[in-house]
């Protein structure tokens, strides 16, 4: 039986049974700041097993490794570069993760056989007493079944995982709601392999440099320096379609042209009354991507219910946290894309 915790109720108490359940092997789903993980102890590899089981998550896709303390990294990983370590220094804790060569310690089904982990602190209060209650680093990839939008809402994660986890811990919707950015630092530039709330931007000043690498808006085939880069993800069940043009006036004529009988646009606030669809869904207003990244996971998975013949987004500008956001509706869309 899963025990939901809610967090508006007096937690030291539940939060210290549940980090405690971590340590001795089970499954515990828990907020954190992007978006929330499904976590289990990151150095027993039966309980990490467990967390690609619970998910249906191909066993190459790596696990990110979350922290509580920065002390605990150098007991983790190794070879620590100064731009890593000022990277380091900069965006923990926060929406940031980074590629590091790793220990031993770290067994290899949580690094899906790669000499390198993951690491990243969470910036939120529950995921930090978490995570020390465990007194172990926790490993913890979103909490949704395979291919499906990240869980950024209880109701949502109830639905796919309980029964099979021990603790669900409700901490309200997640601020971000966009995964971190995944960072690694190559020939000692910082290279973005997953795009998130740190922007390129954020990377630069901080460190001068960053590249983003080349399969954030394509379909990555073959080797690739991030596995989850390759599989389907974010996707509702039903056929979606992602429209962007600067001009917002070209953007809902687009979007009326494509729709069919049972058409759900998920949009901007701004444009509901330009658009003639069976059923509008705002996801924020024109240039407030906070607002946007906030909400796009809770729709693509509240869409569903409408059964429509077509799903059309609208996308952003792929500047800022927009290239978040669109890394993550392309692959909604599965690269079903009309635009610039
Ligand atoms: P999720 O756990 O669902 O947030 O996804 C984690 C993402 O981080 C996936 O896209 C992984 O491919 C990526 N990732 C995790 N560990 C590594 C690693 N050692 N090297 C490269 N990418 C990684
Ligand atoms: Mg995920």
């Amino acid at each position: 039986m899963t025990k939901i915790i809610d967090f508006k109720e007096g937690i030291t108490e539940e939060i210290n049974n549940a980090g405690k359940a971590l340590k001795e092997g089970k499954l515990v789903i828990f907020p954190t700041e992007t978006v929330y993980g499904i976590g289990a102890n990151a150095l027993d590899s039966k309980a990490c097993e467990n967390i690609f089981v619970a998910k249906g998550r191909a066993s190459d896709n790596p696990l990110i490794v979350h922290i509580s303390n920065i002390n605990q990294i150098d007991s983790l990983v190794t070879n620590i570069n100064p731009v890593e370590q000022r990277l380091i220094d900069t965006f923990m804790p926060g929406p940031f993760t980074l590629i590091l060569k790793k220990k031993d310690v770290i067994p290899s089904i949580v690094s899906a056989n790669l000499d390198t982990v993951g690491i990243r602190m969470p910036d939120n209060k529950i995921a930090h007493d978490l995570i020390e209650a465990a007194g172990v680093p926790i490993a913890a990839p979103s909490a949704n079944l395979s291919g499906k939008p990240s869980g950024t809402r209880i109701e949502d994660i109830k639905k796919e995982f309980e029964g099979k986890v021990e603790y669900i811990i409700d901490g309200g919707e997640s601020k971000v709601g966009l995964e971190s950015t995944v960072v690694k630092v190559i020939d000692n530039i910082p290279t973005i392999l997953r795009p998130g709330k740190i922007t390129p931007e954020d990377i630069i000043n901080a460190v001068g440099v960053c590249k983003i690498d080349d399969n954030i808006f394509r379909k990555a085939t073959g080797v690739v320096e991030s596995p989850g880069m390759k599989y389907k993800h974010y996707a509702p069940v039903n056929e979606c379609l992602l429209i962007y043009f600067d001009d917002i006036n070209k953007l809902a004529e687009e979007v009326n042209k494509n729709i069919k009988d049972k058409t759900v646009v998920i949009g901007y606030n701004e444009l509901e009354d330009k658009i003639n669809c069976y059923k509008y869904l705002k996801h924020g207003s024109i240039n407030n991507y906070e607002e946007i990244s906030h909400n796009i996971f809770k729709l693509l998975r509240e869409v569903d219910k409408y059964n429509p013949d077509l799903i059309i987004i609208m996308g952003v500008k792929k500047v800022g946290l927009g290239i978040a956001i669109m890394n993550r509706l392309i692959r909604s869309a599965s690269y079903n894309y009309i635009g610039e």
